[in-house]
């Protein structure tokens, strides 16, 4: 079994910053972590290493300190990791992300799962996994929870907002994960040491022959017109009294308002 998994290395910080006149995301001065969906997403390829064999590849497209966050890969104990990295690649936005971490994967070869996390903390698009699955013709299933091999085929538990739904693909597929999938292990003394002695590979655009149209910003069809914060909404007000007095007080505000 061929598992490949794709982490994005992310500021350690719910409150990213935004230059405004660029409009990109401000990374300078913030400490960087593996987006944590990430590693839940290296723990379950990890157990189903550990189940049915094989080998776990972990790849990430970003600058050259995204290294460090392979590293931990390599410390939780995956078999090989490798950066893509160009600066051919700057400015890229899901598309053409996706479509580099495609190329690499085509590069790398053989692959019967893809994971990657439900969404980047950072960017918050969910987009990259299921752009990946779309660059290499292959089914996609998003928000898994649960994931059983059965032979060739893998059978999936999606958390969706009112229920749980089961499905199943045929391999090689692309799957991403959510947190509740499973608890990322802390990475072993001897992970460590193996990730302190591993020499990182890179790939530049021409290593996965990236199309110069598809990659960087002018490979990129997405123009951010704009990002800012919204204003904070003003406060509510809790109603008092009884349920009956909650509920006529909220009646007639609702129809003061025209609302109902
Ligand atoms: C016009 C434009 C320009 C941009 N320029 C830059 C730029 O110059 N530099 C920059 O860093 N970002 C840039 N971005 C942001 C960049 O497009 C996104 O951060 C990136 O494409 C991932 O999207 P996301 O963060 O929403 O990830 P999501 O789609 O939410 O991520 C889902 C999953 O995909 C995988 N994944 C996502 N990104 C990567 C990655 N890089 N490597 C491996 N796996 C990954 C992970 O498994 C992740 O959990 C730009 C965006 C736009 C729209």
């Amino acid at each position: 079994m061929d598992i490949i998994v794709c982490i994005k290395q992310v500021p350690d910080t719910t409150e990213v910053k935004i230059n405004p006149e660029t409009n990109t995301l401000i990374r300078e001065g913030v400490p960087s972590i593996i987006n944590p969906f990430d590693e839940n997403a290296i723990e379950e390829a990890l157990r189903l290493r550990e189940k049915h064999g094989g080998k776990v590849t972990v790849i990430t497209m970003g600058p050259p300190q995204a290294k460090e966050a392979l590293k931990q890969a390599i410390a939780m104990g995956a078999d090989d990791v490798a950066l893509v990295s160009d600066k051919a690649f700057a400015g890229s936005d899901t598309w053409a992300t996706s479509y580099t971490l495609a190329q690499t994967i085509k590069k790398i070869g053989r692959f019967d799962i893809i994971f990657c996390g439900k969404q980047a903390i950072d960017g918050d698009t969910a987009q990259v996994g299921p752009g990946i699955a779309e660059w290499l013709n292959i089914p996609q299933i998003t928000f898994a929870v649960k994931v059983e091999l059965q032979g060739d085929k893998i059978k999936v538990e999606r958390l969706l907002e009112e229920a749980n739904e089961v499905v199943e693909v045929p391999l090689p597929c692309m799957l991403t994960v959510v947190k509740q999938i499973n608890e990322p292990r802390v990475s072993s003394l001897k992970g460590m040491m193996k990730a302190k002695k591993t020499e990182i590979k890179t790939f530049s655009a021409a290593d996965v022959d990236a199309d110069p149209l598809k990659t960087g910003h002018n490979g990129s069809p997405t123009r951010v017109v704009k990002i800012f914060t919204p204003p904070p909404k003003g406060g509510g007000e809790m109603l008092c009294g009884s349920t009956e007095e909650m509920v006529s007080s909220l009646i007639s505000r609702l129809k003061e308002r025209k609302t109902i």
